[in-house]
């Protein structure tokens, strides 16, 4: 019986969710057992043209890890999608955005004039900005060009599955794909694989009191007692409203919750359920008392919407 055709592919990503594939350590031998894997740049060499060349649908499973920020991300969003019977948005970036979302906080013209022209380890005698088409003598060189704003996969492309984490865990990661292989039933189209339905919270050891708060610290400004919730002794912890999945993986490391795995069910804004849990535990009631203690997170915006800047009720600044 022919064995069901895997594609794996990466749009804007840093790499960390294929490597995540590769921590599947010796079961990635499982994987290229039951699955013909037919496309995956980053580990095997096929073109774009063999995608291409294939039928539509004749892939079984397309596991594509990265947000939309350019044009050449948005082309092959439509053409795995037109090549795939399933489309998963494999971690965060492909789920919500991610990391590169966080450029939706700023501007096209603002990234390119810091990275172009101002930034201290810029070299640049003209200020030439790179150009999608460049003739030179041996023809004409092409590079995608950068989109003004940053977007999740279902932005661009209709998703069958969401893998949230940056990057999801192996074992998450092998759970998904055992449960694929065993061939029971798949879930209702547009559920998230891979992860719980409760808060990291409740996957975290530490013991949370909810203490009212009157300073908020960065991690390394204290040293934090490793069975005291983070929250409570005032490290800003996104576990409340974080989806579990990971084990709380990171307060188990000291490390605060960064919200990787996007929010839990019926919560359609991370950033904004994180506002109201910040609110409710401030120890004050007079406005200038509030906004001293407030003024001590250093980047709201980009802590409560770390992973979900694309995804939320914000999307994006209209300008800086
Ligand atoms: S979700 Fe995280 S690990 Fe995956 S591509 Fe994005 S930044 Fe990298
Ligand atoms: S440390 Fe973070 S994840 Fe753990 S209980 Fe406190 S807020 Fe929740
Ligand atoms: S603890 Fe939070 S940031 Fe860390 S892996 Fe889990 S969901 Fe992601």
């Amino acid at each position: 019986m022919a064995k069901p055709k895997l594609a794996l592919y990466w749009a804007a990503s840093c790499g960390g969710c294929e490597i995540a594939v590769l921590d599947l350590h010796e079961k990635i031998l499982d994987v290229a057992n039951a699955f013909d894997i037919v496309f995956w740049p980053v580990a095997l060499d096929f073109k774009y043209s063999d995608v291409r060349a294939m039928e539509d649908k004749s892939i079984d499973i397309c596991l594509f890890n990265g947000a939309i920020r350019n044009s050449e991300n948005e082309e092959m969003a439509h053409l795995m999608r037109d090549k795939s019977k399933l489309v998963v948005a494999f971690g965060a970036c492909a789920h919500e955005g991610g990391i590169p979302g966080l450029a939706n906080l700023t501007t096209k013209d603002a990234i390119l004039k810091w990275v172009f022209k101002d930034s201290p380890s810029t070299v640049s005698n003209n200020g030439t900005y790179p150009q999608t088409h460049t003739r030179m003598p041996e023809g004409e060189i092409e590079i995608p060009e950068m989109w003004e704003t940053v977007k999740a996969l279902n932005q661009v492309i209709d998703v069958d599955y969401y893998i949230p984490g940056c990057p999801p865990q192996p074992d998450q990661i092998w759970g998904v794909i055992e449960y694929i292989l065993s061939g029971q039933p798949m879930p209702a189209k547009g559920a998230t694989l891979g992860a719980g339905d409760k808060t990291c919270c409740e996957e975290c050891p530490r013991e949370r009191k909810e203490k009212k708060l009157k300073q908020f610290f960065r991690p390394y400004e204290i040293i934090s007692d490793p069975n005291e919730c983070l929250l409570d002794q005032g490290i800003i912890c996104l576990g409340p409203v974080s989806r579990s999945g990971c084990g709380a993986l990171c307060p188990k490391a000291n490390i605060p919750c960064r919200g990787c795995y996007g929010a839990p069910p019926n919560c359609p804004d991370q950033g904004a359920k994180m506002v109201s849990a910040i609110s409710s535990v401030i120890d004050a009631h007079e406005p200038e008392e509030i906004e001293k203690i407030l003024d001590q997170i250093v980047d709201p915006l980009g802590t409560f919407y770390r992973f979900s800047v694309p995804q939320s009720i914000l999307r994006r600044v209209e300008k800086i």
